[in-house]
């Protein structure tokens, strides 16, 4: 036989045995493996603290007796933060990797490379039925929340970003920024309006959210201050109650306890771009006391998945040789960002997924498909 015959036949062989490969991969994503109602979350509570890398969470630990919370999730990874222009991300593009699941410029608030918007983890699932709801120590309207309800080409755009909270569905959010929401130039107001769609909007100078008493049957929103809450240690005290608020309400008020949760410690991120140690420790540790409630109901309910990230270093925090537990001396490379992998902590059905190294946007495949896969309806 002429081996051209041979080399063809071989090729054609080879052709129909790589198509069969490649419609494997491309027909079976990791639906099929898994028992459809073993092992599954039916809530997510994703908390990021921003800013928060290895030395942030090391110093606090040290700090604080030298113990966390973290060191209770049996599965760690790390995640990769860069943007899509940058290799040092900014909290806007990295949010959207985790909301949306795609890599984007940084400034970019749920919108991909080409600004176009970009569904979220917490839109989406909204629309199969589930509750949702946000905490942050920063505004309500600052990038790393915004990502999971906004669609904006730039994350200062406040007062648009504002109007993409009250358009939405959120059912449970608590954060500053009060006059993106009373005092705009185009003088609407949107707390009028959320009330009108039938939000319990109680107002941060007439209760104090501890004394609030929620109705789970109306959606709930509490900004905190009219524009960026404190840090901890200057009095801010609402994010231990709001997180506890938060769950308590999203898990009554759901249908079979199908929620979203975002929780994020801002302010660690801020300790880091003024370069101080103690802002950045006690930002930390009340995150820390955070994670170690959310643990406890995730325990209890044992259908909740807990997933501990940041989204990305800030300034360069190293502790220095002279360092003692008691006391550290620690050193700053930076006022920004820097490019170093961060930790992902993850606890509760599903979690082994986060196992590994991996971009900042698998974070976001990972999440919808262990929120959503058992229904079979993964696309969006
Ligand atoms: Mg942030
Ligand atoms: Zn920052």
């Amino acid at each position: 036989m002429n081996y051209k015959i041979i080399f063809f036949v071989l090729f054609i062989v080879t052709i129909f045995a790589c198509n069969k490969k490649v419609s494997d991969i491309v027909e079976e994503p990791a639906i099929i493996q898994v028992d459809p109602n073993e092992g599954k979350p039916k809530n997510i509570i994703f908390l990021i603290g921003d800013g928060m890398g290895l030395g942030q969470i090391t110093a606090g630990m040290y700090a604080n007796g030298n113990k966390t919370n973290l060191e209770k999730f049996p599965v760690i990874g790390l995640q990769k933060s860069h943007a899509s222009n940058k290799l040092v991300t900014d909290s806007a593009a990295a949010a959207t990797s985790f909301a949306s699941g795609v890599k984007t410029y940084n400034g970019a608030i749920g919108v991909d490379s080409d600004t176009m918007p970009v569904p979220t983890i917490l839109e989406i699932a909204e629309k199969r039925g589930y509750k949702s709801g946000l905490v942050a120590s920063s505004t309500i309207v600052h990038a790393t929340p915004a990502c999971f309800y906004s669609h904006n080409k730039y994350r200062k755009n406040y007062e648009e970003i504002a109007m993409d909270l009250a358009n939405a569905e959120v059912d449970f959010f608590v954060g500053g920024g009060n006059k993106f929401f009373e005092r705009r130039t185009d003088e609407e107001n949107l707390i009028r309006k959320l009330q009108d769609k039938g939000y319990d909007i109680p107002k941060y100078v007439d209760v104090d959210l501890q004394d609030v008493v929620l109705d789970y049957t109306q959606k709930f929103g509490y900004l905190t201050s009219d524009e960026d809450p404190l840090p901890q240690s200057l009095g801010r005290d609402y994010m231990i109650t709001a997180s506890s608020m938060a769950v308590d309400y999203l898990d009554k008020s759901s249908e079979d306890g199908n929620f979203f949760l975002m929780i994020e410690g801002s302010q660690i991120d801020w300790g880091g771009h003024s370069n101080d140690s103690k802002y950045i420790i006690s930002e930390f540790i009340e995150f820390d006391k955070i994670i170690g409630n959310v643990l406890e109901f995730a325990k209890k309910d044992g259908e909740t998945l807990v997933i501990v990230t940041a989204d990305h270093e800030t300034g360069g925090y190293a502790i220095q040789q002279e360092s003692t537990m008691d006391s550290l001396v620690t050193a700053f490379t930076s006022n920004y960002h820097t490019a170093v992998m961060v930790p992902v902590f993850a606890y509760g059905p599903g979690s082994e997924n986060f196992n590994g190294i991996y971009e900042n946007t698998a974070i976001f495949d990972k999440m919808k498909k262990q929120l959503f896969v058992k229904n079979n309806r993964a696309s969006n």
